[in-house]
């Protein structure tokens, strides 16, 4: 998509509204935005990586947790970290999950596309996308992009 000055903020919020029937009851959503509010990036193609990235952490939840999702900047960089409170990745699992239709799911659940698409979409902002744990061993995705990113 075109790039722009893009709320990065605000953007998160437009896509956890639009998941909100899979953010149900027994999952708290924590917000922690900070650093500047604004990046210059493709609007579209940021919002569906954060809403691969949220999807899959209120699937693996199970109706039950917490989502960290927050947002830090430097001079150089822009950080979204979205830290859920589910089993986490098995290390094992932690390279395979970026491929085309690598899926845990049952059949007809997942595509095993999210993941795929995020890494190519944040590759194409001269970014990176990370998986590691959260403080309570769940999973924890990273997403760096370059500031000064020119289309
Ligand atoms: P899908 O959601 O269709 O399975 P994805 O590419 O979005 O495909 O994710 C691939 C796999 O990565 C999932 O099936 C799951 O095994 C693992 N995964 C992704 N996010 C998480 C998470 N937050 N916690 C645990 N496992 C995850
Ligand atoms: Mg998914």
């Amino acid at each position: 998509g075109e790039f722009q000055t893009v709320d990065v903020p605000a953007s998160i919020e437009t896509v956890l509204a639009l998941l909100s029937h899979k953010l149900s009851t027994g999952i708290e959503v924590v917000r922690q935005y900070e650093g500047d509010r604004e990046l210059f990036c493709s609007s579209a193609l940021l919002n569906q990586v954060v809403m691969n990235i949220v999807g899959n952490a209120a699937d693996a939840m199970g109706g039950e947790g917490r989502i960290m999702v927050r947002t830090a900047s430097s001079a150089e960089t822009y950080t979204i970290e979205i830290t859920d409170s589910g089993p986490g990745v098995p290390d094992a699992l932690r390279e395979r999950i970026f491929e085309p239709f690598f899926t845990t799911k049952p059949v007809g659940a997942g595509t095993g596309l999210g993941l795929a698409i995020a890494f190519s979409v944040v590759q194409a902002h001269q970014g990176t996308l990370a998986v590691g744990s959260g403080p309570d061993g769940g999973a924890r995705f990273t997403i760096t992009i370059p500031r000064r990113n020119r289309p």
